[in-house]
Parts: structure tokens; sequence; C-alpha cells
């Protein structure tokens, strides 16, 4: 890759040296290449912080001023408050700071500040900011007349930038080092450009000098939006590039097997089946067997709220595997999962006379002997079980297709370590149950293509949710005793296992013994907790599954696809702790059988939360509360940051405002790999470059590095 200035470390700029150089580390700046991507988090136009003069009692305002005089005031019930007097051109005010004296020794007569808040009166008008930047420091003024080192001229029309900045690096200090450095680093900007001017102009997005520029020094915050998108689009295209290439290494570098649909099962199936398809499980099913049919390994995602009928689609898909001569198979992320599928997929295909072959560590060893013949074989088409599928020493006669439930139960690695099989080509099939918004799925897998069940099967009774107070809980018990006096089970969910000092909240450990020797001593009641070992986790699950237990305890441990159809009631504790989506995962345990079923969150009336949990109590699509958990959470650690680096952030891209950028990023990724699937042509070069520099840590983790 060839040398740019930027690749320079930081220590080497204006103003930086060893000792800002370890500063800049805890904010992740190493190269002046980062500072220069370093952008403001906050942008105040001009326009509307006002003249101190025109500010007025009742107002929420920005204001900038010199601190003309300053000190603490001590109060008769012993606060202190640090005291400034702001002065403009245009008038004066008092800002004040209760309890923090201290700012008395940060801040100088003569810095220039910027604050936010609201006007009152005291004594005269007086802000208490919420928010407060020192734009300026007395010493520094008229020192490095650039451009951005202006400060504080509201009447120029200019945007004011607040960095992220930290103790050892404040404010006016990075003001400073960009007032030195900014032109320089924004002349060497455009060695990172890999866009040619005409995509740019198909995608009106700017250069990533002029981004840059837009970012650092806007003339207004529709400025910083432009500069943004571009930056954004960056990010998105180059984690889609590499999904492009995991997606070609999975679906066309080895051909797949174009499976031939004779109806010798599909058709029986269709005519034994208790229902017809939902719409979308059609429709599913239809891109499922193009996929297969075709000469291509399908790699692909179903995405479908609890209930939605994918394991009916995927045994669709299984048959038509199996009609072609080949094999198939489904895992599961537990054995109680594994099977639990094995029996309901035994039923549907008992009316055909197919075999479904349940594989799990609970076999004993002549049985599983058999199995592992019947498999090598070919004697069993259909098989069911955990991962050890397709990990142990499981060979097959013909491998057609792989569905995996849950997928987020198995990594990127497992679903790539497929395609080095050479006892078939199988297809693949994940399904999730995690329902989220479609820029997200498209972000997070977009090497794979994505079906979506949108639509659930009629006649099914909403789960009932109610949200309660703590004081409240006596008449659940009792509602949950009625519930269970007709012959029903229940959950009991607690966000913690062990009871911790610091935080005041119902353990489940604790819980479990005090439920059992008192509400409900004379009820069966079981404890599941992710500190069990697996085999004693199963047997609790086992025991609830066969009804002989009337009550589980439990962590959300149990928010993975366990099928209790007598369970009827899900009591949620703390609900106010858990997220969205998670509360969405644990309503799904209920509403599975005939009964109508209930959901109660147990959350305090004070709790912030609440309004959150309203929203959840008054939807039951899973799409719609995703979004809602997306908004709320932000992206946070969407892609697992902490152990791919900081190559795996989007730091720009928003995905929910951000959709038709990425959109564009997954066609422009998927056309330029379909083009030069290496990148080796010479105008692809920029991008390999940027590529290979930045983003080896996503290329390792899809194997395509
Ligand atoms: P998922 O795996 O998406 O959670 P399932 O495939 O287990 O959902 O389906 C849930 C239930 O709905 C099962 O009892 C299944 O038999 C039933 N079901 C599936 N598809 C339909 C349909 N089109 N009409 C009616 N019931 C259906
Ligand atoms: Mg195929």
């Amino acid at each position: 890759m060839s040398y740019s200035q930027l690749d320079r470390p930081v220590q080497f700029l204006k103003g930086v040296g060893p000792k800002r150089a370890d500063a800049f580390l805890k904010l992740g700046i190493t190269t002046a290449r980062d500072l220069l991507y370093h952008v403001p988090r906050r942008y105040d136009d001009a326009s509307t912080v006002e003249p101190i003069g025109r500010l007025q009692v009742g107002m929420d305002a920005s204001a900038i001023g010199r601190v003309r005089s300053k000190g603490v005031i001590p109060t008769r019930r012993g606060l202190r408050i640090f005291q400034a007097v702001l002065e403009d051109d245009s008038g004066m005010i008092t800002v004040a700071w209760p309890g923090q004296p201290w700012l008395d020794r940060k801040l100088r007569e003569g810095d220039t500040l910027l604050v936010t808040g609201k006007v009152r009166f005291f004594h005269g008008r007086q802000i208490q900011p919420r928010e407060y930047t020192v734009l300026a420091r007395a010493s520094e003024r008229g020192r490095g007349a650039g451009e951005a080192s202006d400060t504080g001229d509201p009447e120029r029309g200019m945007v004011f930038v607040t960095y992220p900045a930290t103790e050892d690096l404040p404010q006016w200090v990075l003001r400073g080092i960009f007032d030195k450095n900014l032109d320089a680093l924004l002349s060497w900007a455009d060695d990172d450009e890999y866009l040619d001017p005409g995509t740019r102009g198909r995608l009106g997005l700017p250069g990533l000098g002029e981004a840059l520029t837009l970012l650092h020094r806007p003339s207004s915050p529709y400025d910083a939006e432009h500069g943004r998108r571009r930056l954004a689009f960056d990010e998105l295209f180059f984690l889609q590039l590499v999904q492009a290439q995991a997606r070609r290494k999975a679906t066309a570098l080895k051909p797949g097997i174009a499976h031939r649909r004779t109806n010798e099962f599909i058709r029986p199936l269709h005519e034994s089946l208790p229902f017809t398809l939902t719409g979308a499980q059609a429709r599913a099913l239809r891109e499922i067997y193009a996929d297969m049919q075709s000469e291509h390994r399908m790699n692909r995602l179903l995405q479908g709220d609890v209930g939605s009928g994918k394991t009916a689609v995927a045994v669709f898909a299984m048959l038509l595997a199996v009609e072609g001569g080949t094999q198939a198979v489904l895992m599961a992320p537990t054995e109680i999962l594994a099977e639990q599928h094995a029996r309901g997929i035994r039923s549907l295909l008992a009316p055909l006379g197919l075999e479904v072959q349940l594989l799990t560590g609970r076999l004993g060893a002549a049985e599983r002997r058999d199995a592992l013949e019947a498999i090598a074989s070919g004697a069993a088409p259909i098989v069911v079980g955990t991962h050890a599928l397709i990990q142990e020493a499981v060979r097959y006669r013909e491998l057609g297709l792989v569905v995996i439930d849950e997928q987020h139960r198995f990594g990127v690695r497992q679903r790539m370590a497929l395609l080095e099989r050479d006892d078939g080509r199988p297809d693949v099939l994940v399904m999730s149950a995690t329902p989220i918004p479609r820029s997200l799925a498209m972000a997070l897998y977009g090497d794979l293509d994505i079906s979506v069940l949108d639509e659930m099967p009629p006649g099914r009774t909403p789960v009932k949710t109610a949200l309660r107070a703590p004081s409240a809980r006596d008449s659940v018990y009792t509602f949950m005793r009625e519930r269970m006096a007709a012959g029903g089970q229940a959950y009991v969910v607690y966000p913690l296992v062990e009871e911790s000092e610091k935080i005041d909240l119902l353990s489940a450990t604790q819980e479990y013994e005090r439920l059992r020797s008192g509400p409900f001593a004379d009820l069966r009641v079981g404890l599941l907790h992710g500190q069990l070992k697996g085999a004693e986790k199963d047997a609790v699950m086992r025991a609830f599954s066969d009804g002989d237990l009337d009550v589980l305890v439990a962590t959300t441990v149990v928010e993975v696809g366990v099928d209790v159809p007598n369970a009827s009631v899900m009591v949620i504790e703390h609900a106010e702790r858990f997220g969205l989506s998670q509360l969405h995962q644990l309503r799904g345990r209920v509403g599975r059988g005939a009964v109508e079923s209930h959901c109660v969150l147990i959350a305090d009336p004070g709790d912030d939360a609440l309004e959150r949990l309203r929203v959840f109590r008054d939807t039951t699509d899973g799409f719609e509360i995703a979004r809602a958990d997306l908004r709320i959470r932000g992206q946070g650690d969407l892609f697992g940051s902490r152990q791919h680096g900081r190559d795996a952030m989007l730091r720009f891209a928003d995905l929910l405002a951000d959709e038709d950028l990425l959109i564009s990023a997954q066609r422009d990724a998927r056309a330029l790999i379909a083009a030069d699937p290496e990148l080796a042509q010479p105008e692809h070069r920029p991008v390999l470059d940027h590529l290979q520099a930045r983003y080896r840590h996503r290329l390792a983790m899809y194997g395509v590095g």
C-alpha cells in the first residue's frame, strides 16, 4: 500500500509530542488519519447562539462569552457554588455551577466558554449550564489565527463544534491541535479517496476531503450531516465488501448441487399438512427452492418471529434435498430443542413414510453406532441434532442441505466451515427467531440472502400482556395459582442469578427458595439458571416440559426457543432491566398451546423504563419491537467489536436513518465483487488497499482475508 502522510504517528503533528500521544491513545487515536477522522460530536449553530444581551428568563439557550470575573460563593446551607460572569459585546450574564467549587481551579478569567442551559431569574439573569465547553483559553487567545480558532463571533454565521474529549485532552487542547494541523490533515485526505467522481455523483455524496472539511468546519449543521453521510457510506460499503467476498466464497466459488424436484415427497406433505401455508411461507419457499435448484450454493437466512412457521418451511426445503437423493440435516442449539424438532418433524413426515434420525449426546453407544452407520450409508435421509452433527466424525453419504436453527448461537466461522466438507456441497439455510429490522439484518448478515416471514399463521390467540407494580405481586401469585389449578404451568423470570450486594434485585436462586417455601409451598417448583451444568439444565427443562414441575423459576436461559405448550403464564420480575427484544423472546415462551396465555411484567411504577414497557405491552409485532429496541438502546456493540477491534464498529452510520445508504452500499459492493472478485484490476487498487489496511479483522472473521 502506498504510504500516505496520514499514516504518520500522531505524535509528530504540531503541538502533540509523546505525552499527548499517550493521551490520544485513550481516544483510540494513533495516526494522523485517526485524528482526521476524530470528528466533532456536537454542533451548535451560531444562529441559535443568542447574544448575551438578548437572553431572556425562561429561554433554553446557548451562549458564548469570555469569563470577566469568577469565584466560589458559600451558601448558608454549606453548598458551595462556583460562579462566573460571562460577557460578550452585547452584555453580561451570571453562570452558576452549584456544588462544583473545583471549577474555580479549572476556569480562568479571559477563557471563552460555550454554555447551554435554561435562563432563570436569581439576583438577575442566570444560567445553570447543562453543558459547557471551553472554546479557548485566556492564554491561547490571539494565537494560531486560523479560521477555526475563531471562537466567539456569532455574527459570522458559523457553527461551533465540540469534539469528543477526555480529562487529559480537554476541548480547548483538542481545538488548539486542530487549529494547527487541520489544514494539512485535510490536504492529505484525498490520499484515501477510492470513489470516482461518477460514483459519488450517482450516490449524491461528497469527496472524502470535502466530507471531512464539512465535518470539521461546517458552515451549517446541514453541512456536517452531508459529510457524515459520506463517511457512513464508506463504513457500510467496506462492511458489505467483506460480506460480498464471503458470499461469493460461499455461493459461487465451488459449485453446489442443483437439486432436482420430483414432488415425490413435497406433494404428499402439502396434502397431509393440517393447514395451508401462509403467503409469507409460500414466498420464502419459492426463494429457497430457486436457490436450491440452481447450480449455486444457497446461503440464506430465514427470519421470522416465534411461531411464524419457520420449521414447516425448513421441512419442505429438506424434502427437496431428499427428493434428489441427498441428505438433509437440521441443527438446533441444545439437545432439548433438537429432540423437540425431531418429534415435530417425525409427526409431519410419518404419513410420507420418511424416517427422521435423531443424533444427540444422549444416545447410548450402540444406538449411536447404528445412527452413524445409517447416516454414512444414506439410509437416514433426514437427521436432526445439535451442532455435533457437522463437527465430529459424522460422515454423510451425500449432504445436500444444512438447516441451522437459532443461528445467532452458531458463529460465522461454523457456517463458513461447511464449505470445506468433502462429503457434500450442502446448501445452507439459517433460521432466526429474533426479528430484526431489515437494515440491521442487511448489515449483520450481508453475506446471506434474506427471506422474511412477516405474517403469522391464522387462528393464534395473542398473549395478553399486563404491567404490574411490585406491590401487586400477591395478586399475581393468586392469578398464577388459579391457572395452575386448571392444569397450566408458569415461568417466573429474574434478571440475575445470585444476589448482588450492590444492586437490590430479586435473584432467581433466592426467590426460588422463597417461592417454594412460601406462596407455592404446595406446588412443584424448579430452578433454571446459566450456572447449572448442561446436563443439569437439560434435566430441569425436561422435567418442566414433561409436566413434572408446575413453576419454573429461571433467568434468561429460558429465552432460547424451548417449546412447552402447556405453559401459559410468564411472569417477568424487574422487567425494566430487560431489553425489548429480550422481553419479546421471553413472551414467546408462552402462547404456544390452545389456551389463552398471559405475560405479566413486574416493574416499579416510578421507573423511567415504564414508557418502553408500555410500548411492549401494546404490541406483539416482533419487528416493531425490534425497531423500537434499536431506537432506544442504540447500535452499541452489534458486531462484537470487543473481539474484532475498532474496524468492526459503526461510528458514522445510523442503521435506522441510513437504510438508503445501506442498500446502495450492498448493491455496489456485490456488483464490484461480481465484476472483479479479487479486486485485481488497477482501478480497484485504492479499494483493495483500504480494505486490507483497515478491515483485516473482519476479513479474517469471514475467512476471506
Ligand atoms: P417457528 O419455528 O417459526 O417458531 P413453527 O414452525 O414451530 O414456528 O410453527 C409454530 C406452530 O404453527 C406449529 O404448531 C406449526 O404446526 C403451526 N403452523 C405453521 N405454519 C402454519 C400455517 N401456515 N397455518 C397454521 N399453522 C401453522
Ligand atoms: Mg443449489
